[in-house]
């Protein structure tokens, strides 16, 4: 865990009208240091090298922070300017910045966020640079464009189309048009406009292509809130206007109003002049929420996640260093825009996975947002209906505040769970509907109600198997199944995506019209729930199915509105969408999640059982969750029935602690791999006979093993373990452990700092 200092911070200058700087503002009056023409400095550059390298400030000097290209070889390359220069390099060979280019300065606490950050997840520097000036273009000149408002002069000769053209630029009064908009309006030809201007009548301006974002407006009418939401609220606030570093934990079910307190929240760090990020995880699926900012604010926030074009990004990272945007509801690598000023982080569903990247630099948002919001003295609200058990455990220790929203908001209560015990139902093979599961949908559908059927498996059948000689068809460059996708007629690996035709015969024995399918994906069960209700109309939602991310929110939103009777989905439904007529959830296979070793099992189950059984009767109608499983003693299952989450939390702690595992003790994932296996596992051994470094913190090793899936891509995976108590200075440990193995043209090696999933 990220544990940073509290550290209160001097009062605060109003931003006041930020928004209106102009972009190319030829100083930034609170930037913290600058170098004179030729003076020695040291530049952080996106190039993989281990440290910064000097150079001479250019002619008219740069800021400290300032991002710059310098030259790198025969190359010109993106750096910012990171401090003093060195000077152990030849003076006489150090060549100078070439250009130092028109965006806002790094600021002080960035450079402190990246320098943290890299140091607990053992990140490259330049790494973290990339992540932080992920914005395309930012090393063009500033995009201009022309616009048009109404001129001084009075055109001697009118016409009916110049008349038409003034009259458009006085209705909209001092507002300016492109030469396309005002045409278009006027309904003339661009000449017509060229032609006004020209004597004068309509005036021609360069303005920024970038503008700033409209203002958001916390002034409009809020919620009335419960009394439970307004303590929560009131609490959020007194943090925000102190202007200090705290992190809330703000737990409650889906639909207590978590979402209704966060934004007051959000409306009082915009009084405050300060700037506001909200994560969120499906951020696809985010045109309900930003609809709902909107409502709240009267302007729609910026939106930043991978579906956001190029411009829309390069304008967010611009005018969030420059003040001309003041909140963000974004996908984790939001979390390394250049704010200017944030004052509040909100991290919704943040027991989620996905807040962990798994590939390039290994980072938990949850935890990067807490270095982050305590070095910027920030808040940070951490929403869950079933929070980690880090953070569960962090507010116990006390280092996290807790608020607690018991009820739904409203009329709608928490469903009703019950286990379907799978030992006692008869099913026909390749049937997973059981007979009370389908009786109680058939119920659902005479009463107009929706069902959801829930299975988290993409695909049609998990395995392919020939019945003639057993074997298995198998992706050719991973240890995984290749799984059937019948709507897309492909086989697929769920490893590397690899895709291949289904064949008629078995690629091992030849025979043909032997390869059957085994167990089900949400496809199949498509099928089934078609044949055993013929006349309800059936949605699948899995993330597969859709070409596009605005193909499934218009999907989402036809079932909102009551396009289906009955929904079958993946984990993806779990997320946040409010589907009023829901009335019944019925999970497929409620053990499928407790196989397997990862520590996190039960968490993860009791997690998504719970998310998934509240989608079931949001509105005024009574919802149902009926878990078909053949362990209903189990006590995870047992835990998810009763509903007793503080129960499971501190039986969950109370293993964890005893097996010294997170969050009581620390772990690290070394994964080596290569083409050639025996050079990974060489390595492994290396790694595993030289733990000195390791055992010196009383930490220990496990491994080396073949990871659980032993071949990604053609290349073979052997995995290490450390597992440090929790007081261990685990980082610095690992990094000189580490240092022992060169990776080489083949030979990989990631590390990751408090891994997620052990894969
Ligand atoms: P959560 O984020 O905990 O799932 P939401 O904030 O989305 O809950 O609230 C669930 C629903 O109840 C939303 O439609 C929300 O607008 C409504 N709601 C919650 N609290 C209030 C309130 N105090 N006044 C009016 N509507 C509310
Ligand atoms: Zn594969």
């Amino acid at each position: 865990m990220v544990q940073p200092a509290e550290t209160p911070k001097a009062a605060r200058s109003p931003a006041g009208d930020e928004d209106n700087l102009p972009q190319t503002a030829p100083e930034y009056a609170d930037a913290p240091g600058y170098f004179d023409t030729g003076e020695l400095i040291a530049v952080l550059t996106t190039q993989p090298l281990d440290r910064t390298l000097d150079y001479r400030a250019p002619e008219g000097g740069c800021h400290l922070g300032a991002f710059v290209e310098v030259p790198l070889g025969p190359r010109k390359v993106l750096g910012v300017v990171w401090g003093r220069g060195r000077g152990d390099f030849d003076l006489s060979k150090v060549r100078a910045v070439l250009r130092v280019l028109d965006v806002a300065p790094m600021r002080a606490e960035m450079q402190e966020f990246l320098t943290r950050a890299a140091d607990y997840t053992l990140t490259p520097m330049p790494a973290m640079l990339r992540l932080a000036a992920r914005a395309p273009g930012l090393s063009d000149p500033p995009s201009m464009r022309k616009v048009y408002r109404l001129g001084d002069a009075t055109p001697d000769r009118m016409t009916d189309a110049r008349t038409r053209v003034l009259e458009v630029l006085r209705d909209y009064g001092g507002l300016s048009f492109t030469l396309k908009e005002l045409s278009d309006q006027a309904g003339v030809t661009s000449s017509v406009v060229k032609g006004l201007v020209k004597l004068g009548a309509v005036a021609e301006e360069d303005t920024p292509r970038d503008l700033p974002f409209p203002r958001l407006d916390p002034g409009l009418p809020a919620a009335q809130l419960t009394e439970d939401q307004a303590r929560a609220a009131a609490h959020l606030a007194q943090g925000l206007r102190a202007g200090r570093y705290g992190t809330t934990l703000l737990r409650g079910v889906t639909g207590s109003g978590k979402t209704e307190v966060y934004l007051e929240a959000v409306a009082e760090c915009l009084r405050q002049n300060r700037q506001a990020l909200v994560l969120l995880p499906e951020i696809a699926l985010t045109e309900e929420f930003l609809r709902r900012i909107g409502a709240r604010f009267g302007a729609q926030p910026a939106e930043w996640h991978s579906g956001v074009t190029m411009t829309e990004r390069r304008r967010i990272w611009k005018m969030v260093g420059q003040g001309g945007c003041q909140v963000v509801v974004g996908a984790r690598s939001a979390l390394f825009l250049p704010f200017r000023d944030l004052g509040l982080i909100v991290v919704d569903e943040e027991h989620d996975s996905s807040y962990k990247q798994e590939d390039g630099v290994l980072y938990n948002a949850r935890d990067m947002a807490v270095l982050r919001a305590s070095i910027c003295d920030a808040q940070v609200v951490l929403a869950s209906a079933t929070p980690s058990l880090e953070s569960w455990a962090n507010a116990e220790a006390g280092k996290y505040a807790r608020l607690d929203l018991t009820a739904r908001f409203g009329p709608a209560v928490m469903p009703e769970l019950r286990a379907i015990d799978m030992r006692a139902e008869t099913l026909p093979s390749n049937r997973w509907i059981s007979p009370s599961l389908q009786s109680a949908v058939l119920r659902r559908i005479e009463a107009g109600e929706q069902s959801l059927l829930f299975l988290n498996r993409r695909g049609y059948a998990p395995v392919t198997i020939c019945r003639a000689c057993g074997h298995q068809i198998a992706c050719p460059d991973c240890d995984a199944r290749m799984v059937e996708h019948r709507f897309l007629k492909r086989l697929m690996c769920h490893q590397c995506g690899e895709t291949a035709p289904i064949p008629e015969a078995c690629p091992s024995c030849e025979v043909e019209g032997k390869l059957a399918v085994v167990g089900p994906g949400v496809e199949r069960l498509t099928e089934e729930a078609q044949a055993l209700f013929p006349n309800a109309r059936v949605a699948t939602l899995s993330s597969d199915l859709f070409g596009s991310a605005r193909a499934l929110k218009e999907q989402i939103a036809a079932i909102g509105q009551g396009g289906a009777d009955i929904v079958i989905g993946t984990q993806l439904v779990a997320k946040g969408h409010n589907f009023p007529n829901l009335t019944l959830v019925g999970v497929i296979d409620a053990d499928l999640g407790l196989q397997g070793s990862d520590l996190r099992a039960a968490e993860r189950t009791f997690q998504l059982m719970r998310q998934v059984a509240g989608r079931a009767g949001r509105a005024e109608k009574p919802g149902t969750a009926l878990l078909q499983t053949f362990q209903p003693e189990h006590p995870v299952i047992r835990a998810i029935l009763s509903g007793d989450e503080e129960g499971f939390w501190r039986a969950e702690a109370r293993e964890r602690e005893a097996a010294g595992v997170p969050p009581y003790g620390r772990m690290a994932g070394i994964v080596l791999s290569s083409p050639d296996p025996q050079e990974a596992f060489d390595a492994g051994l290396a790694l595993a006979r030289g733990d000195a470094p390791i055992r010196a913190i009383g930490a220990q090793v496990y491994g080396p093993a073949p990871a659980p899936i032993a071949r990604v891509r053609g290349r073979h995976r052997v995995r290490l373990l450390v597992k440090a108590p929790k007081g261990a200075a685990l980082q610095g440990a690992v990094a000189r452990w580490v240092a022992q193995i060169r990776p080489g043209p083949n030979l990989r090696m990631s590390v990751d700092i408090d891994p997620q999933s052990f894969y």
